[in-house]
């Protein structure tokens, strides 16, 4: 039977029929894998997400992590699901030798990691964020940082954190009031209180190492002036041994709409609950050179930011693959041409309207699915491409591409998972089905991260405005290469290509418009409905793609693809003129109401 989590098939298409991803052994750091090694781990990722993983997705969502005042504990199944994740090596998977890694490429990276954020979100999250954590240190710590506390983390000891946010400064970061107090010996003392952060207790192994972000003395007014700090739970002794606890602690933890596997707490640093080395004070050691915290975080941004992309893509494609096997095995109706009540009813997917739900999941599923993939693979290129104009091409590329690609399955995902409740019914508002559970999950995506608004004007603002429009232009670049192959392969594929055109050339012309707005107010104000608009071209790009791909091969699966591709350019596409027209009208609406008018 076909797995519910996700679609192998599609998986397979992307990677080698659409991505060619194949040819990349023959640059040198992928030298030594074959599809034989990929095909390997994604089923052993299949296996370990069907067997440990989406077992205890409901029961994680049902038993929330418990604050005892002291501790959190969470369900024993997630730590067992855990360790299984880290014996297969999954930590380090596109890590380099060095550090004990294998290599992968970072597209079958994302692809063998879609299995396990579609199983069980919550629990994935665990590793995810120690492999973000990890990876930043390894670029940006000391050797004896990396030695101290990254080498656990990649055994699955030590467990890591992304601590930012704080009860004032959320979306602006530069507002951050931690502050952090050189001692003399060369680490730090760390006051002030974290609001969000996820996984900031748990039992799950023997330390947790929290990246903060805090301000020192002498720091600079705003985000120039934020460096950054590892603060372990309990700190490391010269021989690698636990020693004393440091002293940070929970205020409480958040109780979350979904994704509740994942422990959201409100961490507390330097309030004197606990005293190492006999003085109140969490201890940190900085990470590279002060005040730079915020750059080394936003270089992560991007591995963020797809991270997001994947986890909101495969939240919404297994609600898409379980609301296809209820509509296949549900009966209710009979068809408009055949009404006689002594028939028995249809299985409610022969209705034209419940196949009009499945398949605008579909499209919205598996475009996202490939505009993620899409984007890690540009991770790829960016860092082994042939020519230096080539990595560097494709950074731009990935630049441009990564706010559209961090919300645009966070918005379209929302959408497909209400509609997988919809095709359940009144099933699907229970929570006998786990549709309800994807969709509550879905919430979170486009809140984390930098939220929709921000996504818009990075977007708007730094991708493509601020640098004279050269990043989309690359990207128009791109879609024309895709459009020509579209034209020669004739028939449905051309007509679409000639909608992709118009849209690419009319996206165009409203930059330029927008551009000569010259106030920066007015020309971010609608930079929300810019983003949703260039979301769509750029699937619509994204589908006609995978139509050249198909090209003209036969079966089932291919049928699909082209049936998705059409209801995309057919029913969403032109989504897209009325929102353009606002763009190019330049509308004010919002930003002449004033908050008395509410
Ligand atoms: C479940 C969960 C897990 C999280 N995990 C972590 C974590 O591990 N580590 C961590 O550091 N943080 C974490 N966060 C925090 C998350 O990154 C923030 O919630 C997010 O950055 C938004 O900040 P905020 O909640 O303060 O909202 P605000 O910044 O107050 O934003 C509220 C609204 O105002 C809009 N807005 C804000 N500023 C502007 C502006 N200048 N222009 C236009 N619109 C604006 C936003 O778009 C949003 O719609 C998590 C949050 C959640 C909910």
């Amino acid at each position: 039977m076909a797995s519910t989590i996700m679609s192998a098939r599609d998986l397979e298409f992307l990677l080698y029929e659409w991505l060619d991803v194949e040819r990349l052994s023959e640059r040198p750091r992928f030298a030594e894998h074959s599809r034989e090694t990929y095909d390997a781990l994604l089923d052993l990722c299949q296996q370990l997400a069907t067997e440990h993983f989406a077992t205890h997705y409901r029961k994680s969502d049902d038993q929330e992590p418990v604050f005892d005042g002291e501790g959190v504990q969470l369900i024993p199944e997630i730590g067992e699901a855990l360790e299984r994740f880290t014996k297969a090596d999954l930590l380090t998977l596109a890590l380099d030798e060095e550090y004990g890694g294998m290599q992968v490429p970072r597209v079958v990276t994302s692809a063998c990691m879609s299995w396990f954020t579609a199983a069980n979100i919550g629990t994935a999250c665990y590793p995810f964020l120690t492999i973000a954590n990890a990876g930043l240190l390894l670029e940006h710590g000391s050797p004896e940082q990396v030695e101290r506390f990254v080498k656990p983390m990649l055994e699955g000891r030590f467990f890591g954190t992304m601590t930012l946010s704080e009860p004032q400064a959320g979306s602006s970061l530069a507002d951050i009031t931690t502050r952090a107090v050189p001692t003399g010996d060369g680490s730090y003392r760390i006051f002030g209180s974290k609001m969000w952060i996820s996984a900031g207790d748990h039992d799950l192994g023997e330390n947790i190492v929290h990246l903060v972000l805090a301000k020192l003395p002498d720091a600079p007014a705003g985000s120039r002036g934020i460096s950054l700090f590892i603060v372990p739970k309990f700190l490391v002794n010269d021989d690698g041994s636990i020693g004393e606890r440091n002293d940070v602690v929970l205020a409480g933890t958040n109780h979350k709409l979904g994704s509740r596997g994942t422990v959201n707490t409100a961490p507390v640093f330097g309030d004197g609950a606990f005293t190492p080395g006999g003085a109140a004070g969490a201890v940190g050691y900085l990470v590279g050179e002060p005040h730079r915290g915020l750059s080394y975080m936003f270089h992560m941004m991007n591995s963020a930011r797809l991270g997001v992309s994947l986890a909101a893509t495969t939240t919404a494609y297994t609600a898409y693959l379980k609301s296809l096997e209820y509509a296949r095995s549900r009966p209710q109706g009979r068809p408009l041409t055949d009404q006689d009540p002594t028939r028995q009813q249809v299985p409610i997917i022969e209705h034209a309207d419940v196949r009009r739900m499945l398949l605008a999941q579909k499209a919205y599923v598996e475009g996202s699915l490939a505009l993620s993939l899409y984007c890690s693979k540009l991770i790829d290129e960016q860092q082994t491409a042939e020519t230096e104009a080539d990595r560097l091409a494709a950074g731009q590329l990935l630049d441009v591409l990564t706010p559209i690609a961090k919300s645009w399955p966070s918005q379209w995902g929302q959408e497909s998972n209400s509609l997988a409740i919809q095709v359940l019914g009144g099933a699907g508002y229970t929570r006998d089905y786990d549709v309800e559970a994807h969709w509550r999950d879905q919430r979170l995506n486009p809140i984390h991260e930098g939220t929709h608004g921000i996504q818009a004007m990075d977007l708007l603002g730094r991708k493509v405005l601020g640098d004279g429009g050269a990043g989309l232009m690359a990207l128009a670049g791109r879609m024309t290469a895709t459009i020509e192959a579209a034209i020669a392969l004739g028939g449905e594929a051309a007509t679409y290509a000639a909608a992709l055109k118009a849209g690419v050339d009319r996206l165009g012309e409203v930059t330029f418009a927008l551009a000569g707005l010259g106030e920066p107010e007015k020309i971010m104000a609608n930079a929300s409905v810019y983003l949703e608009a260039a979301g769509h071209v750029v699937v619509a790009w994204i589908w006609l793609e995978q139509l050249v791909a198909a090209g003209a091969r036969d079966g089932d699966f291919y049928d699909g693809k082209r049936a998705a591709a059409r209801f995309f350019f057919r029913w969403e596409l032109p989504k897209v003129t009325p929102m353009l027209d606002l763009l190019a009208s330049g509308d004010t609406t919002t930003l002449e109401m004033r908050d008395a008018w509410f």
